[in-house]
């Protein structure tokens, strides 16, 4: 059996050149992730083409993601660290001046008005804390509980409660124009709140345009997860910013959560940051992070990301590799048949209607899922224009390895997010049995299925507008 979780690692100065790609391909990446916060928008584009050329000696499809960073609130310090020292009090005030250890400029206008007294700020992704003492017009007060070196332009997490600015932000929608025409497959949006904030960009993006991904990390997108879901395509269980907003020993049990919501609603799901963190420096990852990782497998992520460990750590491929293993050790002791039974269990969404789609839907998953069993198949094959049949299938956790053909270059890319989807463009013309043979045929030579195999297909019927309709079971040709 081929992995089944996806990975997703982000590019930086560790791993951008081709090389490095080539070689982050090679030990198992599915989907490559551009952040937006330090990059211009043609070093961005640059980035996606270069990825594409390295990706095109591959036969394997690869995806390109790319996160919008959102209203994030940075502070300006220089090139040398400034180092905020315990117990001191610092005053916060808007503007781009230059920071120093007693007075913090952040990018965002009167910020003042915006904090309370209490109010906890982690900066630099949690290296420093500052609890918010008093509130005056054109500044705020703060104590710093816990101090902490910095440099550049460290992210200032305030309370996503009260910021006003929301996502997508007018600086977003540029990197958006700009990766859309470069054909990104994936577009990340950052400090979701609700799904108001997904529909500003599903208006903005052609028919064909990228899936989008709504990251999870404010109480808000807690809160209103099910009209989020409505409106994205797959869903990121950002750890760093979401850690930093709600109570982390609560962690563990939203990530559960997000997780088996998403699936349910057949939106792939990304389980984000710190998930390998310690390999940034290190050879080996620690226990932690291992069992976190297989957790994240057992919790029924359909993708992990590598953050920093990839994009500037010390050993990028290293750390791919690792990933793939421990990924494929925890789905030997996935338990399949739970997983199934409960998403079969599980009442529809809200704002789903149990139309004819979805009974034939869910009837065709059935009988594929028995027939696997029955034939004991190591693939399913899964015919699909736009990809749905194969995550339809995918949210169910068969044992089979789940063969998606389709004719689209760009749907095969967007599969890469799918568990257990392996997407492989192929034609679907021609009619009945000599169509199912084409496409087995094109699956053979790929490598996925030995001549004689007896494997069900799930397809859909040219003429019918319902979801795929028809399933069958063949002997692979000769
Ligand atoms: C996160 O917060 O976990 C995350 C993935 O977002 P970013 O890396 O943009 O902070």
């Amino acid at each position: 059996m081929t992995r089944r979780t996806k990975i997703v690692a982000t590019i930086g100065p560790a791993s951008d050149s081709p090389e490095i790609l080539n070689q982050l391909i090679e030990a198992g990446v599915d989907v490559f992730r551009l952040g937006t916060a330090h990059d211009p928008v043609d070093k961005v584009v640059e980035r996606i083409e270069t990825i594409r050329s390295v990706a095109a000696g591959h036969t394997r499809p690869i995806g390109v993601l790319v996160d919008l960073a959102g209203p994030k609130v940075r502070a300006a310090f220089g090139e040398g660290p400034v180092e905020l020292v315990g117990q001191t009090t610092v005053k916060i005030h808007s503007g781009e001046e230059q920071s120093t250890d007693a007075d913090i400029y952040v990018n965002v206008d009167d910020i003042a008005k915006s904090l309370v007294e209490g109010d906890r700020l982690h900066m630099g992704d949690g290296s420093a804390t500052l609890v918010v003492t008093s509130v005056g017009n054109d500044y705020a007060s703060a104590t710093v509980e816990r101090g902490g070196l910095m440099r550049g332009r460290p992210g200032v997490h305030v309370p996503s409660s009260r910021l006003t600015a929301s996502s997508p932000t007018p600086e977003d929608l540029k990197y958006f124009d700009a990766v859309v025409a470069a054909d990104v497959d994936f577009v990340a949006v950052s400090f979701v709140k609700r799904g108001r904030d997904m529909r500003a960009l599903d208006s903005e993006r052609p028919p064909d345009g990228p899936m989008l991904i709504a990251k999870i990390e404010t109480q808000a997108a807690i809160d209103n997860l099910d009209s989020i879901l409505e409106h994205s395509d797959a869903i990121m269980v950002a750890r760093g910013d979401l850690g930093l907003e709600v109570s982390l020993p609560g962690l563990p049990a939203l990530q559960k959560n997000i997780i088996t919501e998403s699936v349910a609603a057949g939106r792939p799901v990304i389980t984000a940051t710190q998930m390998l963190e310690s390999m940034t420096d290190a050879p080996q990852p620690t226990r932690a992070e291992v069992t976190d990782v297989a957790n994240a497998v057992f919790d029924g992520t359909s993708a992990v990301m590598l953050s920093g460990e990839t994009a500037v750590g010390h050993d990028p491929v290293l750390v791919v590799k690792t990933m793939a293993e421990i990924l494929e050790e925890a789905e030997r002791n996935f338990d399949y048949e739970t997983w199934s039974l409960r998403m079969r269990r599980m009442a529809p969404r809200p704002d789903e209607e149990v139309n004819d789609t979805r009974k034939v839907a869910a009837a065709m998953r059935g009988a594929a899922s028995q027939a696997v069993m029955a034939l004991q198949s190591r693939v399913l094959v899964a015919v699909t224009g736009t990809g749905r049949t194969a995550r339809e299938i995918s949210r169910f956790r068969p044992r089979a390895d789940i063969v998606a053909v389709t004719p689209s270059e760009r749907v095969a890319r967007q599969l890469c997010l799918s568990w257990a989807v392996v997407p492989l463009v192929g034609s679907l013309d021609g009619t009945g049995t000599k169509r199912a043979m084409a496409i087995l045929s094109r699956i053979r030579d790929a490598g996925h299925l030995k001549p004689g195999e007896l494997v069900p297909m799930v397809l859909g019927n040219s003429n019918s507008a319902l979801l795929s309709n028809v399933m069958r079971i063949e002997n692979v040709p000769n």
